[in-house]
């Protein structure tokens, strides 16, 4: 630590820690040959003076032994996250409790860096001493500013004899807000506007829901077209929605994925109550939880690039 940074109550508190030791923290179960068989299960490893026991004697360690890289795990406090009686019961994590206090939240393991004093046997009950071994000035990182703790373990046999040690080095930071900045993200495909569909894209950006009307007999007609589909007049008017309907219909889209949208996408088939239907995004409830039959609302907003799109949500009126 600088002593500029040292300055701080707190951060004098967070270096009391440095050095301190605490144990020894007793082991539940000696080294043992099933756990080393699972080890090598898992990492799929099948080293014979690991496992075989004929092999092993036959080998230059005269016996069966541990991976050494499976040292801290005669030590592990289990899933109860306890300790054998006899142990020592200080927190070798105590340091931890300090920087969540200072709002240093966030964590990351960053390295690991192990010693073996010599080949553990099947039998053989070890200890561990625990302590910080360091803590770095505060770091401005990628993640946020923080601080470097580093972990020692120093294993013992039951001799007292040093067998190996642990470091693990962690990075406690304060995790910095999102940049202002959208990420940029392929931009939703445009719609193509003709001069049959311009007024609804218009009526969008000026924050209306147009619907086409046929100007001879009244019928309303979704999507745009040139001619009354009943009456077949090329005449025709706009109408304002009120954006109001039910959800007749509806997809959610999981693949294949546009890169201008986010996914899971749910798309409705919205009946407005003017009688006319039309496919949207719906929005502002979870995929999940969407049925046909639903009232919904528009919310005119901007979607795809400078278009506007009226998108459906839940709605409590009647
Ligand atoms: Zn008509």
């Amino acid at each position: 630590m600088s002593p500029a940074t040292a300055q701080a109550p707190w951060i004098q508190e967070l270096t009391s820690f440095v050095g301190k030791r605490g144990g020894p923290v007793l082991a539940w179960d000696p080294v043992n040959a099933p756990m080393v068989r699972q080890w090598c299960e898992v990492f799929d490893f099948d080293f014979a003076p690991f496992v075989d026991a004929a092999a092993a004697a036959a080998s230059v360690h005269g016996g069966l032994v541990a991976p050494a890289t499976m040292l801290p795990v005669w030590l592990m406090p289990g899933l109860r996250n306890a300790r054998p009686p006899g142990s020592d019961t200080t927190d070798p994590r105590a340091i931890m409790k300090v920087l969540e206090r200072e709002g240093y939240v966030g964590i990351l393991g960053t390295d690991t860096e192990q010693t073996y004093e010599r080949p553990l046997r099947p039998g053989e009950r070890l200890s561990c001493i625990h302590s910080v071994d360091a803590v770095s000035d505060e770091k401005l990182t990628r993640m946020g500013p923080g601080f470097f703790v580093t972990f020692l373990q120093e294993f013992f046999d039951e001799a007292q004899q040093a067998v190996g040690t642990v470091r693990l080095r962690i990075l406690r930071f304060k995790p910095q807000a999102a940049p202002a900045a959208e990420p940029k993200r392929a931009p939703p495909p445009q719609p193509a506007i003709n001069q049959d569909t311009a007024f609804f894209w218009e009526g969008l950006q000026a924050g209306q829901l147009l619907i086409q009307r046929c100007a001879a007999c009244g019928t309303l007609r979704h999507p745009p077209g040139p001619a009354c589909t009943q009456c077949h007049s090329l005449e025709w008017d706009t109408v304002p929605s009120t954006g109001r309907g039910k959800l007749f219909s509806f997809v959610v889209m999981h693949h294949p994925k546009h890169p201008g949208f986010d996914y899971p996408l749910p798309v409705g088939l919205v009946e407005l109550d003017e009688g006319v239907r039309l496919v949207a995004p719906l929005t502002g409830l979870d995929s999940a939880h969407w049925r046909t039959g639903m009232r919904v609302e528009a919310v005119i907003q901007p979607v795809a690039g400078e278009h506007r799109l009226p998108l459906f949500r839940p709605s409590a009126s009647a």
